[in-house]
């Protein structure tokens, strides 16, 4: 009865709005069955060192192909793993299925020294999570410093008391720690001083247009200037022309990662692109 009343519940009765909560719900069915079957998969996007322009590292970014649904974005299925909690369980398949690859490439000798792994706020609070970490690691046997976990800047600021000590618990081990999409959030420079961070990744939204705008150029130099200062690896994420990377050539900027060198690679291709990008041994770079 209350809701006959209630326009914003009627409402919630339209066919379209009926269509898209039965949809959310298969899709959560859907995204539960196939993180715990592993169907998820992961990609990895090299990140290439400035000074030398060879490999540093790779980001695992996760990816979903449902039978029915097709491919699902990331932008789509994280936040809904996170509202179906089924984050925490997401979190876990990337962190293992991440550090398992490491192995391999570890193990292969391939000149990958790095790979990140994006984690989302929620499973971040969850205070066991330094020890899921722990028991991967040892799973894997990778060493500790092969691993660096990105969390967004927003993510940092909210339950700030647990995810320092998560942070520092880390780090303290010598996990790495990156802030990824700086300065997207709040009062960003207070919180890239306070927080138990190695890594800093300027958000690909400054990327645009700083060929043609001056200030804007201004902003990321500083940028990388207090990362630098607070003796943090400043990685530039979005680089997807010629001259934005001549341009970060020009800075400090330690890392950068981008269409410009690579869309996200899956597992079998990427042999094939090391191949065909380094012909140089691990001896000098002429460039
Ligand atoms: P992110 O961690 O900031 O990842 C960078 C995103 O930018 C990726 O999108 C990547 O494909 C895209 N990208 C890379 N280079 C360029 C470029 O030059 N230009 C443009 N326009 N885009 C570029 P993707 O893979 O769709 O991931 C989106 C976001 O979803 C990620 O942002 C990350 O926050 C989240 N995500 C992805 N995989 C996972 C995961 O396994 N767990 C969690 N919790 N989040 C994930
Ligand atoms: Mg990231
Ligand atoms: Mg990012
Ligand atoms: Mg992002």
């Amino acid at each position: 009865a209350q809701m006959e009343r209630d326009k914003s519940h009627y409402r919630f009765f339209s066919p379209e709005m009926n269509q898209k909560a039965e949809e959310r719900f298969f899709l959560v069915q859907a995204l539960g069955d196939a993180i715990a079957n592993n169907r998820l998969r992961l990609v990895y996007q090299p990140q290439i060192r400035v000074q030398d322009t060879r490999l540093q590292g790779m980001e695992a970014l996760a990816r979903w192909t449902d039978p029915k649904f097709g491919a699902i974005s990331p932008a789509r299925f994280i936040p809904l793993a996170e509202d179906a909690n089924l984050i925490g369980q997401l979190g876990e398949w990337s962190l293992r299925t991440a550090c398992q690859q490491m192995a391999r490439w570890i193990a292969s000798g391939s000149p990958i020294h790095t790979v990140s792994v994006n984690l989302s706020a929620i499973h971040f609070h969850n205070p066991e999570l330094p020890d899921l970490i722990f028991r991967i690691l040892d799973e894997t046997g990778i060493p500790p410093e092969s691993l660096i976990i990105e969390i967004t800047e927003s993510t940092m600021i909210d339950n700030h008391e647990q995810t320092i000590r998560t942070a520092r618990t880390l780090r303290q081990f010598g996990v790495g720690m990156s802030m990824d999409d700086f300065g997207t959030g709040f009062s960003s420079l207070s919180n890239l001083a306070s927080l138990p961070v190695n890594e800093v990744k300027i958000d690909r939204s400054f990327m645009n247009g700083i060929e043609r705008d001056e200030k804007l150029r201004k902003v990321v130099r500083a940028i990388i200037q207090i990362g630098k200062n607070l003796g943090m690896t400043v990685v530039a994420e979005g680089i997807e022309t010629e001259q934005q990377w001549r341009m970060l050539r020009r800075t400090e900027c330690d890392v950068i990662q981008g269409f410009y060198f690579s869309r996200p690679l899956e597992t079998d291709e990427i042999d094939a692109w090391l191949a065909r990008r380094a012909p140089t041994p691990p001896i000098a770079l002429a460039s």
